[in-house]
């Protein structure tokens, strides 16, 4: 558990200072990869690959995850993996067993870069010492040009003592920031003449939309088109959410009724029932706008394809719907049947989030916590009902400040990307706080991160709320009863987890503070207490209701009918 994994922010952590020195230096060398100044280590090397990816997102440059041999780099598989769903830039680097031992059953031997290809854009080992620079521009190139995605550079041991002369070296410079493309002039006009003939619009903002950094132009679209909208998970905060033009509270209807949809950098995935019936309509006209050209008329065969990147293309959008001055009219039947239900589904919530029994639901722990956050806090999610609900519950003002289990739908990034999100933001906002908020089984992944944390001194309030088990448990009282009809192996539920644990102990062993909280009062003070500590780590840990639940659904989580 101890084996040393290392991550290390990338080049854009310290872009001024890289820059600067690139332009000083006249030797053509590659500062802008060796000269990291700031290593994390974290307690595994799947924490520190979590870490890095989320670097990757948070700031558009590949975290750098630095892994040993063997079953290091095999923890940093799911990291890398995630990585590469979430088409987040990242760079693992893996020590490896030295080659001349190679086929011998060599310490920690594995065939490394043959795993990383499955969970890669490019795996590699470079053939020699001198190879290295060059490899490694091509690391940072492929991480970040096209899709973003993970990359792998293996690293024999017996690297570590060769020497070459530094003059056959080929030394590099980094590559040029990555192209941005505009889509076809005819398919933009296609689209906007498509947009302005619908009856029933919907913009759908992925978390494409927020790497590319297109908020300001998809902004100027929702407002100057009087166009709904709604955020997958992490498009949440490319437009605010207290938006008025944003639906995610009717998300089904919008979603079910919507004749015409543009998507801005999100996949007819699972997140979004792959775009088919029941939850769509099956003659809905879908606008596809992505950076991969492979992506576009996945599940759904496109009306429009517009490929390239999303900032650009909402800007060659813009200038076709001015020329075009369309504007979708807000007393449309539309507007005001998504409105009603807008209305339905937020006073359901609210009288969930009012409700003064205890222990407390879901909607009234998330009612609490939404009346004391920041505004501007980073707000990291997992778990089952405590991400789905959260949610739901808890808004984002700013883009890429939500960052979530995603599209594999991980368990255990929580903590590493907590961590990720506290270094960006100390090294650019440092007074940006950074809400971690967990399911008690989601925290259990990777708890002992809470050590990284303390260690280097960040900044994080980790909120976990407790309902004793996966999706539910059981109350003290009910597990003491249970144990009475034998061993706990033979008779507890596997979805429960120990019912009443002390995990704000967890944070108190390593010098942050812990909370143990029953009520509202007792979770506003502590959640007060622990935004107002600028310095120190702390952990709300919120006994629920262990039956609480996610209010009555229209659709099953996953739709399964009609496939
Ligand atoms: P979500 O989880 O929010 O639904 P996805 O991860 O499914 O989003 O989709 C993100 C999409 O965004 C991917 O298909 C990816 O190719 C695309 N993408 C990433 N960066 C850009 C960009 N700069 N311009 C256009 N598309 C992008």
């Amino acid at each position: 558990m101890h084996t040393g994994p290392f991550s290390c922010p990338p080049p854009s952590l310290h872009a001024n200072k890289t820059l600067r020195r690139r332009q000083d230096s006249n030797r053509g060398d590659w500062p802008w990869f060796k000269e990291q100044t700031c290593i994390l280590r974290t307690v595994i090397s799947r924490g520190a690959c979590y870490a890095a990816s989320a670097v990757g997102y948070l700031t558009g440059r590949p975290g750098v995850c630095l892994v040993v041999s063997g079953p290091g780099l095999i923890h940093a598989l799911g990291g890398m993996a995630n990585a590469n769903m979430n088409c987040w830039p990242l760079i693992v680097i893996g020590g490896s067993s030295d080659r001349n031992q190679e086929i011998m059953g060599a310490f920690q031997e594995f065939p490394q870069v043959e795993a990383c290809r499955l969970y890669s854009k490019f795996s590699v080992r470079p053939s020699s010492l001198e190879a290295i620079p060059a490899v490694i521009e091509k690391a940072v190139r492929c991480s970040t040009y096209g899709r973003p995605g993970a990359c792998y550079v293996d690293m024999p041991g017996d690297f570590v003592n060769l020497q070459v002369n530094k003059s056959s070296v080929k030394y590099v410079k980094c590559c040029l920031p990555p192209p941005v493309c505009t889509a076809e002039h005819s398919a933009v006009s296609v689209a906007a003449s498509i947009l302005a003939h619908s009856r029933q619009p919907l913009l759908i903002i992925g978390k494409g939309a927020a790497y590319s950094r297109a908020e300001n132009s998809i902004r100027k679209l929702v407002d100057q088109c009087g166009l709904p909208f709604l955020p997958t998970p992490m498009g949440k905060g490319v437009v605010p959410d207290n938006h008025p033009n944003c639906v995610a509270a009717a998300r089904s209807r919008a979603l079910q009724h919507a004749d015409v949809i543009i998507l801005f950098g999100a996949r007819l995935n699972w997140i979004l029932h792959f775009g088919l019936p029941p939850r769509f309509r099956p003659d809905v006209k879908i606008i596809q706008v992505d950076i991969c050209a492979e992506e576009l008329g996945n599940n759904v065969r496109p009306a429009a394809n517009l490929l390239g990147d999303i900032n650009a293309v909402t800007e060659q959008l813009l200038e076709q719907l001015v020329l075009m001055e369309w504007k979708y009219p807000s007393y449309s039947e539309w507007w005001k049947g998504l409105r009603e239900k807008m209305k339905i589904n937020e006073e359901t919530s609210q009288a969930l989030a009012f409700k003064k029994s205890l222990p407390m639901n879901y909607y009234t722990v998330f009612h609490h916590v939404r009346e004391l956050l920041p505004r501007d806090c980073i707000l990291v999610s997992e778990g089952a009902n405590t991400m789905d609900i959260g949610r739901t519950m808890l808004p984002n003002y700013y883009p890429r400040h939500r960052l979530d289990a995603g599209t594999f739908g991980a368990m255990g990034v929580g903590l590493g990307f907590a961590i990720a999100a506290a270094m960006v933001a100390k090294d650019q906002t440092p007074k940006r706080r950074v809400v971690c908020i967990e399911g008690d089984s989601a925290f259990g992944f990777s708890g002992m991160e809470v050590e990284t944390i303390c260690r280097y001194n960040l900044s994080v309030v980790i909120i976990v709320v407790n309902n004793n088990g996966i999706y539910s448990g059981l109350d003290a009282d009910t597990w003491k009863e249970m144990l009475k009809s034998g061993e706990p192996t033979a008779c507890a539920p596997p979805v429960c987890l120990l019912p009443n644990s002390h995990y704000e102990q967890i944070m108190s062993a390593f010098g942050g503070k812990g909370y143990f909280v029953k009520t509202p009062e007792e979770l506003q003070n502590a959640l007060k207490a622990s935004l107002a500590e600028k310095q120190v780590s702390s952990l709300i840990n919120i006994m629920i209701n262990p039956q609480s639940d996610r209010k009555q659904q229209d659709f099953h989580w996953l739709t399964r009918s009609n496939m």
